[in-house]
């Protein structure tokens, strides 16, 4: 009753949710309840979540933010929220993003922008959650939630939760099951949790991570138990910071916090080693061909046949051409665009297969680092604090917004861990947020690492 006070006060001004499904809240408390007096208590009972609205929910309006899927109501559960609810957790809505995952403001959603409720010191101004898991992470900021799912493709978990003072992990590649989440680019898709500290995102992975058979690519390998590796010392550990990441452009704050990181950690008895990463400039351009050429292909199937919207048409042609065009939103139909002209005769080995070769030298990268013993990367979670809602410079130009996730694509694009911790303020008062990278399935470090940062 709470959290749903809390929603129904904050939610008008922040538009995270969606969807609040209270009768269901009240429904599982109450299950919950009954599950505790029985001593059949689970790891997350009674604990309220916000799921973002890109996870399939059971009899629950289930709409990725876009027009296309209106009316949807799936008639099967996600295996991570399946996961949660197992665990005891309670649904208590559905999470603003932006449309299909594409964004990094949430402001291509059907339903507006959700709002940050973070303000910079001496204006009033709207800025933005970051995206696409914006209303996951702006439920969160403003405790309309205890914890939320989020997805991250390119960043969208990492970038709003260094937007919002919150902490987000990616996962490995394969760590939690895609089963049951709208797939965007199914090759870099993974789930995640967005929370209030980093023990509390030990704790929801622990429950949203499981091979599933529904998933072929989910790893069976045993989940840990994250939230022991807390508190854990660092002594030791070998911290790679990458030359790379120091781009052209970059703020001096943004540059300021990255040292105040590694002083944190040095403190901590870390060992702080120089490295390269050469292919990291290729990772954005590559990664905007990669994943528009996967969505392209995966929204094939919003046709006005198998889901959500139907414009009627004067044959079979005509209504998918018609359902397509208002159904999905501008940012959609240009990933749609230019993924269908990188993979098309002609063109699918100048861009489509040029783009997927970087991706093994990004990897590359990676690997080497990791064989010559550093245990972590420490870079900045995002060249920017939280901007402005309506930035026009940004929404003129496509690629200004595609830089937002300049520093989180190539942990994607190797498959690899990433977490952003809440590290500092700016000259705004507005949240920073740091990224560390981990070895593949050593998501421990990463936690016990951003424990002593947070
Ligand atoms: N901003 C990136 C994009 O628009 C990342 C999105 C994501 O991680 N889902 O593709």
């Amino acid at each position: 009753d709470a959290y749903l006070n809390a929603i129904e006060a904050a939610n008008p001004a922040i538009n995270a949710y969606v969807k609040v499904t209270a009768d269901k809240a009240r429904e599982m408390a109450k299950a919950s309840d009954a599950r505790r007096a029985n001593g059949q208590a689970g790891a997350l009972e009674g604990i309220p979540l916000g799921v973002k609205d890109l996870y399939a929910t059971e009899g629950v309006h289930t709409q990725a933010c876009s027009h296309v899927l209106d009316g949807f109501e799936p008639r099967y559960e996600s295996t991570v929220t399946a996961n949660l609810w197992a665990d005891g957790a309670v649904m208590l809505g559905k999470l603003n993003m932006d449309e299909f995952a594409m964004g990094s403001s949430n402001e291509t959603s059907y339903y507006g922008p959700a709002i940050n409720p973070w303000r910079a010191e001496g204006s009033n101004a709207n800025l933005v959650p970051g995206g696409s898991s914006g209303g996951s992470a702006a439920a969160v900021a403003a405790l309309m939630c205890a914890g939320a799912t989020a997805t991250d493709t390119g960043g969208s978990i990492r970038q709003p939760a260094a937007f919002t003072g919150t902490v987000g992990i990616k996962p490995t590649y394969g760590r939690c099951s895609r089963w049951g989440i709208a797939a965007f680019a199914s090759s870099l898709d993974q789930a995640g949790p967005i929370t209030r500290d980093v023990r509390d995102a030990a704790i929801l992975l622990k429950s949203m991570a499981s091979v599933d058979e529904k998933d072929t690519t989910s790893v069976d390998m045993p989940v840990p138990d994250y939230e022991a590796a807390l508190g854990a010392s660092v002594k030791g550990l070998k911290i790679g910071i990458p030359r790379e990441y120091r781009i052209e452009g970059m703020p001096e704050e943004i540059e300021t916090l990255w040292q105040k990181g590694i002083a944190w950690l040095k403190d901590a008895g870390a060992e702080i080693v120089d490295i390269e990463l050469p292919h990291t400039k290729y990772a954005l351009p590559a990664y905007y061909i990669v994943a528009p050429a996967e969505a392209s292909s995966n929204l094939a199937r919003y046709d006005g046949v198998r889901y959500g919207l139907r414009v009627p048409g004067k044959d079979i042609a005509d209504m998918y051409e018609k359902t397509r065009a208002e159904g999905f939103g501008q940012e959609v139909k240009r990933r749609i665009m230019i993924g269908t002209y990188v993979l098309s005769a002609g063109y699918y080995d100048a861009y489509y297969l040029r783009a997927q070769k970087v991706r093994t030298l990004i990897k590359r990268d990676f690997e080497l680092a990791f064989e010559a013993g550093v245990d972590a990367i420490l870079t900045p979670a995002t060249p920017s604090s939280a901007f402005a809602v309506g930035d026009e410079s940004l929404a003129s130009d496509p690629v200004k917004m595609y830089m937002q996730d300049v520093f989180t694509v190539t942990v994607n694009m190797a498959g690899l861990p990433g977490i952003s911790v809440p590290a500092g303020l700016d000259a705004k008062g507005l949240p920073l947020g740091l990224q560390l990278i981990g070895r593949p399935f050593e998501e421990e470090t990463l936690f016990k690492t951003a424990h002593v940062i947070e």
